[in-house]
């Protein structure tokens, strides 16, 4: 194993951070980045990070996703620069957008119409009220441990009799319109939608619960739900902001093979350009179109988002990016169960290639309530050990590999886990 430097300096970066907290409440732009390291990062090239210190780091949180294709990538920088040199902004169609239109629907198979909106968090909300106007209905079903955005009526922490506010000055009555059930569970569904089936205008889920363990649908469970929905007339609602495009080209309904009336895409969808989308049937969305329901917003459909989207599903469609993504986060995720087993560490990988979970603790996490029994501090030291090592990843366990991910990135991955974890006994001889 290769000695792996322990970060060197961060005087830069601290210096930032003071401004930033001047300037930023928090110093930072979105809450789920509170709490992590002090860095700022100076650039991204592939699988890579570079701070402001020149510091480097193999990326494992991507953005958050969005980063599918790695860092900066050309094809979709040039096709996003020779487009918007032409103008950015209309207020009016332009030709890109039939075309991402098109490409998407073909993408995804089931579905005949797609709207473009900026983020995740407001084509879900796009999603419910195409859903309430449908059905006439107001409540709907959603899952422990999923996240649909950060608005008022779907932010939410998981109480002991049921959803609660998550936020200060959120409107938590919001709330009642949900009924939040355990995932994976179609009795658990079955039943409340025998109950309260006739006020249900949608049930709403991550296709892969990917934001909390990486846990795929048991077998049957999408096949199940999507029979329930049918029986009681209720809008099957896909969140494939995480795993549209990643899990495979069409998302988690084509990987698992169950079509949903309406799906949300977002992230890998355009080489992290920030763009969102929602795809459905025509009888739903044509509803928009008639203008019954509102979906409105300046930059839907912005020039530099369609190019985007055009020169990434064009990359992503003959499928070798995903034969790539299978072969080297595999080999990834067995090298750190090597590593792990090696040390007598009891770090526990699931999930796919493309979107794995880490955490401590022998057993598969199934479900949220699974997850909440691991040891989440013991992570969170271990993600900044890792920091500190030069591999950058999420500190709630999620791994995301990009198809810029190579032997390489892997080899040095390894190296610099090696290296976390013999800091991470040495802080803990116990661990
Ligand atoms: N839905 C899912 C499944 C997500 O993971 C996210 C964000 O992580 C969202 C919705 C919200 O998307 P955005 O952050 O773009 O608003």
């Amino acid at each position: 194993m290769a000695e792996v430097d322990v970060r060197r300096t961060s005087l830069e970066s601290e210096r930032m951070t003071a401004i930033a907290e001047r300037f930023v409440p928090g110093g930072v732009n979105s809450n789920i980045r509170l709490g992590g390291p002090s860095v700022f990062f100076a650039r991204g090239e592939g699988a890579w990070l570079w701070d402001v210190d020149g510091n480097d780091y193999v990326d494992y949180l991507l953005g958050q996703g969005p980063a599918f294709l790695g860092h900066a990538p050309a094809d979709v920088l040039d096709a996003v620069d020779a487009a918007c040199r032409s103008g950015m902004v209309y207020a009016a169609q332009h030709p890109l957008e039939i075309e991402a239109a098109e490409l998407m629907c073909r993408a995804i198979g089931w579905a005949e119409m797609v709207r473009f909106g900026s983020s995740g968090t407001e084509v879900v909300q796009a999603a419910l009220r195409l859903a309430r106007a449908a059905t006439d209905r107001r409540e709907f079903v959603r899952f422990e441990g999923h996240y649909h955005g950060w608005l008022d009526n779907v932010l939410i922490d998981v109480g002991d009799d049921g959803p609660i506010a998550a936020s200060e000055g959120q409107i938590a009555d919001y709330l009642k319109d949900c009924h939040l059930l355990p995932w994976n569970d179609l009795d658990a569904l079955a039943d409340v939608l025998k109950r309260h089936g006739p006020n249900v205008a949608a049930v709403i889920m991550e296709p892969m619960m990917v934001n909390v363990g990486a846990i795929e649908p048991v077998s049957g469970y999408l096949e199940g739900v999507r029979r329930l929905c049918d029986e009681y007339g209720v809008v099957l609602i896909f969140d494939e902001i995480i795993t549209g495009f990643r899990v495979a080209f069409g998302g988690a309904a084509a990987r698992y093979g169950v079509a949903p009336d309406l799906a949300t895409y977002g992230k890998a969808m355009a080489g992290s350009w920030p763009v969102a989308a929602l795809a459905g049937s025509a009888e739903l969305m044509g509803r928009f179109g008639t203008g019954a329901v509102n979906h409105s917003g300046t930059f839907n459909a912005n020039v530099m988002a369609m190019a985007a989207i055009v020169a990434t599903l064009r990359r992503l469609e003959d499928g070798t990016a995903y034969r790539k993504l299978d072969r080297v986060g595999g080999a990834l995720m067995k090298g750190l169960r090597e590593l792990a087993d090696g040390a007598s560490i009891p770090l526990h990988i699931q999930g796919l290639p493309m979107a794995f979970h880490a955490s401590f603790g022998e057993d598969d996490v199934v479900d949220y309530r699974g997850l909440q029994a691991k040891d989440a501090a013991g992570y969170r030291a271990f993600a900044r050990a890792l920091f500190d090592c030069g591999v950058w990843v999420a500190p709630r366990g999620i791994w995301y590999v990009s198809t810029a991910h190579g032997e390489r990135e892997v080899e040095v991955t390894l190296d610099r886990v090696g290296a976390a974890l013999k800091r991470l006994q040495a802080l803990n001889p116990r661990s």
